[in-house]
Order: structure tokens, then C-alpha cells, then sequence
């Protein structure tokens, strides 16, 4: 192998840890998010919330949630639930999800 074919394999290697170094990271920023099936009280709200993994301090009872699945931010998880639900009113928690939480 020249020097040349040597130092194009050194770079190539350098790309792939750092792809899979990104790769990693936006991994380990994803969270597990939920939504309650049942509707928030009054009847008037009415909107199912969304949670975040285990980072809710009011979280449903597990009997009550619907997994969505992982996403790294609740604007992701939120159109999957209105893709899913398209019927639901839908609102992220005020405790775990405070940057999607309207109503
Ligand atoms: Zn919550």
C-alpha cells in the first residue's frame, strides 16, 4: 500500500467514527414518548396528552398509555400521535412536554 492509498484509508476511517459518533448522539437523545388514551378533564379540554419516558412527575397509569414511540423531540411525537389519533384533540403534558403544551 503507497502512502497515498494509506492515508485515504486513515481518512475514510476518520469519516466513519465521526458519522457513527453523530449517529450515537442522536441516538442517545431520543426518549421514549406516550400518550394518555384517555382525554384530560373537563370534557371541554378533552385533549390526550403526551409524555416524555420516564421524565413525567404526573405521569398516566400504565394501563392508559399508548406507546408512540422514540423520538428526540415532542414536535415529532406529536405529529405521529395526530397521524395515529387524527380524531384527538392532542396536547403535550405541561410537566414533561412544557415546549408542546398549548391548551
Ligand atoms: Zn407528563
Amino acid at each position: 500500500m503507497d502512502s497515498g492509498s494509506r492515508d485515504r484509508s486513515a481518512y475514510f476511517t476518520f469519516v466513519v467514527r465521526k458519522k457513527v459518533e453523530i449517529i450515537n448522539k442522536k441516538i442517545n437523545k431520543m426518549s421514549y414518548y406516550y400518550i394518555n388514551k384517555n382525554p384530560q378533564s373537563p370534557p371541554e379540554h378533552g385533549e390526550h396528552e403526551i409524555h416524555k419516558g420516564n421524565d413525567c412527575p404526573k405521569p398516566p397509569l400504565p394501563e392508559n398509555r399508548i406507546r408512540l414511540g422514540d423520538f428526540s423531540n415532542c414536535k415529532d411525537a406529536m405529529m405521529e400521535a395526530k397521524r395515529r389519533f387524527s380524531e384527538w384533540k392532542i396536547d403535550g403534558c405541561k410537566y414533561c412536554n412544557e415546549e408542546c403544551h398549548r391548551i
